[in-house]
């Protein structure tokens, strides 16, 4: 049954419900709410549009006893943006039931009006990670009582750097509380952040329309030697080069073919075991961030990467074995999209795609591919750029500052603010390509944290 009178809701939200005009629970709905009503602990693959504020919203609102001046759910989402789209979310579930108070607490805006308004605690408070964790160490927020706590967009948090904060908040409340995590997608870091937070949680995942199951083409395209930098920089150009992964068999062809592709007008950066540590991080900070769009990189040296869900996957030579092939293919079409995996070979390298043919037990898919001389310099740049601060954890920097310095005194709107990656003594931050000269002037013409700090764009 999806009708929402099956569940044993107050008569005040089953009116809000019908006001809103929701007729049937959505799917995401339909299996979470009777979970969390039980007051189970639950994590629920769900992206925007799913329904998902409003089944945690009736979830936190139902336990909510109004009579109690305490606060008593507390939402955590990752932007300023999001976090008032649930406030007014939650305020229209809530609007059969009188005097429930919900306040916002967002990074970015001014404390002062804050604390004022928090002479008595609301019921609810809805908030991004780094400005709630300093409430409640300041004891302007009283964490005691808090009986739900909601991760909205948990993935998007912890790509922001959220983590710690979150950690410190839960440190900070209730120790029995209810925890309901919400993620679009389930990297390992949202595993083992349910693992830490949630007891026995039962988990839900939408399961996608069976046209948009996870897939991976793989395509074999046959190529002359001196013609394998021109079809890859065809392949690459257009949508799906914009975030590709491309493997070479040898570390010399890996800066070979970056340096070429720079030269051809692509993001494009090399990722090798030769390399500092901090180059290194620096290329897999840039490449997740969406400031790098091609990564050129060696089987051992792409381990350290953390990405799988890629639109595209090529390798620029034959891997030596079909398991390394394997795993060089399983880095796209995840996530409910498909992936491209394309493979390069040449007439020397026929053998080794041989004996991928024969693990695969059917014929390798050959296509065709033109390749055209190339004319000029196509322009491929990823869509950000980052900037990287002279300052990091051991300054007790955190992504809050950045994000606040950037959306308050820069004048930066939070969407176009990217993954933020603290480091012990440097972080990293991605900004809109097009912003990201405007987003370098304020931020070395401000203040950040209160201090002037280094900071420069990464090429
Ligand atoms: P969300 O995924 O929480 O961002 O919600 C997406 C939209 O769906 C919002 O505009 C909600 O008001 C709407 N919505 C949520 N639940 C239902 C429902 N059961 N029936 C129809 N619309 C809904």
């Amino acid at each position: 049954m999806t009708d929402f009178n099956t569940l044993a809701l107050k008569p005040a939200l089953l009116a809000s419900v019908e006001t809103l005009g929701y007729g049937a629970m959505t799917p995401i709905q339909a299996q979470s709410l009777p979970a969390m009503l039980e007051g189970r602990d639950v994590i629920a693959q769900a992206q925007t549009g799913s329904g998902k504020t409003a089944a945690f919203g009736l979830s936190l609102l139902q336990s909510l006893s109004v009579e109690t001046i305490r606060l008593q759910a507390l939402v955590l989402c990752p932007t300023r943006e999001l976090a008032d789209q649930v406030s007014k979310a939650i305020r229209k579930l809530a609007a059969n039931i009188p005097n429930v108070k919900l306040l916002t607490l967002c990074g970015g805006m001014p404390l002062g009006p804050q604390l004022a308004s928090l002479t008595h605690d609301p019921h609810i408070v809805v908030g991004t990670p780094g400005r709630v964790q300093e409430h409640l160490k300041r004891g302007s927020l009283h964490g005691g009582g808090i009986k739900v706590l909601v991760l909205d967009e948990a993935d998007r948090m912890l790509d922001m750097g959220f983590s710690e904060a979150i950690d410190d908040i839960v440190g900070r409340i209730a120790k029995h509380h209810q925890t309901l995590l919400f993620s679009a997608t389930y990297p390992d870091d949202i595993r083992e952040a349910s693992r830490r937070m949630q007891r026995n949680p039962v988990e839900i995942i939408i399961e996608a329309p069976v046209d948009t199951k996870p897939a991976i083409e793989q395509q074999f395209i046959d190529v002359e030697p001196a013609r394998k930098l021109d079809a890859l920089a065809q392949l690459l150009t257009g949508e799906r080069g914009q975030h590709a992964l491309v493997f070479c068999n040898m570390r010399r062809d890996v800066d070979a073919v970056a340096e070429e592709l720079d030269r051809r007008g692509f993001s494009a950066l090399a990722l090798h075991g030769d390399m500092e540590q901090r180059d290194r991080d620096e290329v897999l900070v840039q490449f997740a961030n969406r400031s790098c769009a091609v990564l050129i990189a060696t089987d051992v040296a792409a381990r350290g990467l953390d990405i799988t869900a890629l639109p595209l996957v090529i390798s620029y030579d034959v891997a030596h074995d079909p398991d390394t092939h394997t795993h060089r293919i399983g880095r796209t079409g995840r996530a409910g999209q498909t992936g491209l995996a394309i493979t390069l070979c040449t007439p020397r390298e026929k053998p080794k795609a041989e004996n991928i043919e024969q693990i695969l037990g059917r014929p390798l898919p050959w296509h065709p591919l033109k390749v055209s001389s190339p004319r000029g310099k196509t322009l491929n740049l990823a869509p950000m750029k980052t900037l990287v601060i002279d300052a990091g954890r051991q300054d007790k920097l955190r992504p809050g500052d950045i994000l606040g310095a950037l959306t308050g005194d820069a004048g930066l709107k939070a969407d176009d603010v990217g993954k933020i990656d603290v480091f012990a003594t440097r972080a990293y931050v991605a900004i809109t390509r097009s912003l990201a000269n405007k987003a370098l002037e304020r931020l070395r013409a401000g203040k950040i944290k209160g201090r002037n700090l280094r900071v420069r764009a990464l090429h």
